[in-house]
């Protein structure tokens, strides 16, 4: 019906000449690559048939936008990353992919592995001119080109220095026969090759495959979270980021860099070495630590971190740690208890402590902070405001007797999106940023982050009475297909979640597990989901089956899933 009649590629649209119902007409849209070019032409069918006039829709496109790229950080083979975009390569994908690489690899080296880039009816000498450049500005060490053109123009410039040494492939095999192990260590690997060179082979080969269940971290959605959240302050009041327990199971250095970049106020751990590893990965916001010790005092100070001081006895230990180094106004945070009972100042010890930081030089409080225990609850509003309001009164005791200001905080996700009363000048956002708040209280719009897959091993068929799994306590009361899944205790799937209280999400339905978890497997129901094989992927929580509805199986929280999460399981990390 609809009919491309030419094409013109220029600089950043391609004009094209279309013929609909005998009538020709043209086209400027604002993309060059083939895939925008393919969902236009639909998208311009549909407009047509629906009536729209001609004129309209050339305005109308005009308007429209590339849809945005995904872009997936894997691990990779000698703790690599690898960046893979093996389906597309045209210049603007490329430098979306490479401004997203240096962001990540801070300083780390990025070795990219680009082939030639077809179709763009530009001269090869421009092109690969600014392919150059993007190169040499984005940070990049190693250039492994592959490609006629590409060799070619890097051949013909072999005069001119880069940033970053060269290779030169003809082919992808070229490169598979060239690749070592040892060519990547703790580097950021780019793979961007047009479709016609198979790049998926070298993916294949930098992949570390040895377990295939993983958990996609989706980044976007969690600054989309984060600017959720912070839709709901006032404008002055800061954001820390929780980012302990290895960003709730999230990962620590690739969500605090992601966090880094957003502008967040403050970063906020545990214990000294998880604010180590965020340092070494190039953090520099400023880190508080919540459970300072005498043995984490040298990390403090050599890595730039913050404690939370929440006793006599650990703050006379810090200042008299601090004065042997021969420092001054070292920045602390204390940490008042006004009702959890967990850690902190009692208010009856204010007035001593007020008295205590007034006396001396060598520590300087940038913060004071407690922590409330229940504020998700409308029942207990009761006690948190009066926790609110032991804390202000605190706050302003400490203030009057020091005489200078610190930040005030008390809000975790729950109260901040509760009652504007509790942010005071700044809040604390943990689980809601990682998309494990209760989102139908939230009445905000949240994405989900955290996505746990596996695959299916292996599918049989069993008879009625047969049993599945150990102990024998999956009894099967009809023909049954059953389904071997990749995900056991061990990986943090709990093994309260068997004999059908667990649900996984396999091809469009949801199928029960059957009989008890293992530790790296388990077994689910799948005889009323036509067509399940071996390979097939299998969602744990996600999209369709919510971290908080599995926590509730579990009968526990969704921090308890996030966090328990093994390590073996490999993190991914999403960005569109
Ligand atoms: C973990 C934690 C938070 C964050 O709580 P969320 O409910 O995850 O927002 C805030 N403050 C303190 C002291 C914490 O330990």
């Amino acid at each position: 019906d609809l009919q491309l009649i030419s094409q013109h590629k220029e600089n950043n649209s391609t004009r094209l000449v279309l013929q609909y119902q005998q009538e020709q007409f043209p086209l400027q849209v604002p993309f060059t690559d083939e895939a925008s070019l393919q969902n236009l032409l639909t998208c311009v069918l549909v407009l047509l048939q629906l009536n729209y006039r001609i004129s309209v829709i050339q305005q109308r496109v005009l308007q429209l936008t590339a849809v945005e790229m995904r872009m997936q950080l894997r691990r990779a083979i000698n703790q690599s990353y690898l960046l893979n975009d093996s389906y597309s390569n045209d210049k603007i994908s490329l430098s979306l992919a490479l401004q997203f690489l240096k962001e990540q690899a801070n300083q780390q080296p990025i070795i990219a592995i680009v082939s030639d880039i077809v179709d763009t009816g530009e001269p090869a000498e421009q092109l690969y001119h600014q392919v150059a450049q993007m190169l040499s500005s984005s940070g990049v060490k190693q250039l492994f080109a592959v490609g006629r053109e590409i060799s070619h123009y890097f051949t013909q410039h072999q005069n001119e220095t880069y940033p970053f040494s060269i290779q030169l492939f003809v082919s992808t095999q070229d490169v598979l026969h060239h690749l070592q192990e040892t060519m990547f260590q703790q580097s950021y690997i780019l793979l961007k090759g047009a479709r016609k060179f198979a790049f998926e082979q070298l993916a294949h080969w930098l992949e570390q495959q040895v377990h295939q269940t993983i958990m996609e971290i989706n980044l976007t959605a969690m600054v989309h979270n984060l600017k959720a959240y912070q839709s709901l302050l006032q404008p002055n009041t800061k954001l820390m980021a929780m980012v302990k327990a290895f960003g709730y199971g999230s990962g620590a250095g690739e969500v605090a860099r992601r966090l880094q970049q957003q502008q967040v106020d403050y970063l906020t751990v545990a214990y000294a070495d998880e604010g180590v590893t965020l340092r070494k990965a190039g953090i520099h916001l400023p880190i508080m630590v919540m459970s300072a010790d005498e043995y984490s005092f040298d990390a403090m100070v050599n890595y730039s971190l913050e404690p939370e001081l929440f006793s006599f006895q650990i703050l006379n230990a810090f200042q008299q740690y601090i004065t042997q180094q021969g420092l001054q106004q070292y920045p602390i945070h204390i940490k008042l208890n006004t009702g959890m009972n967990r850690l902190g100042f009692d208010v009856a010890e204010i007035d001593q402590l007020a008295k205590w930081l007034s006396s001396q030089q060598t520590l300087r409080v940038k913060s004071v902070l407690s922590h409330l225990a229940a504020s998700e609850e409308e029942k207990e509003d009761a006690f948190t405001e009066h926790q609110v309001a032991l804390f202000s009164n605190a706050c302003n005791r400490i203030e009057q007797a020091i005489g200078y200001g610190f930040i005030k905080h008390i809000a975790n996700t729950a109260a901040i999106r509760r009652n504007p009363n509790w942010q005071f000048n700044m809040v604390r956002l943990g689980i809601g940023l990682y998309g494990g708040d209760n989102v139908h209280q939230a009445n905000l719009p949240l994405q989900t982050v955290a996505t746990l897959k596996t695959t299916v091993a292996q599918v049989r068929a069993l008879k009625a009475g047969d049993t599945v799994s150990y102990n024998r306590s999956g009894i099967l009361n009809r023909d049954s297909i059953i389904a071997t899944v990749r995900i056991g205790y061990a990986d943090g799937y709990p093994r309260r979640m068997g004999n059908g209280i667990g649900k996984m999400w396999v091809k469009g339905a949801l199928a029960p597990t059957v009989g008890k978890i293992c530790m790296d497997m388990c077994m689910v129901d799948v005889t009323d989901i036509p067509n399940v094989q071996a390979g097939d992927t299998v969602e744990i929580f996600g999209k369709h089956i919510s971290i908080q509805e599995v926590a509730k199986s579990a009968e526990t929280i969704s921090y308890e899933i996030m966090t328990g999460i093994s390590l073996r399981v490999k993190r991914v990390y999403i960005e569109e």
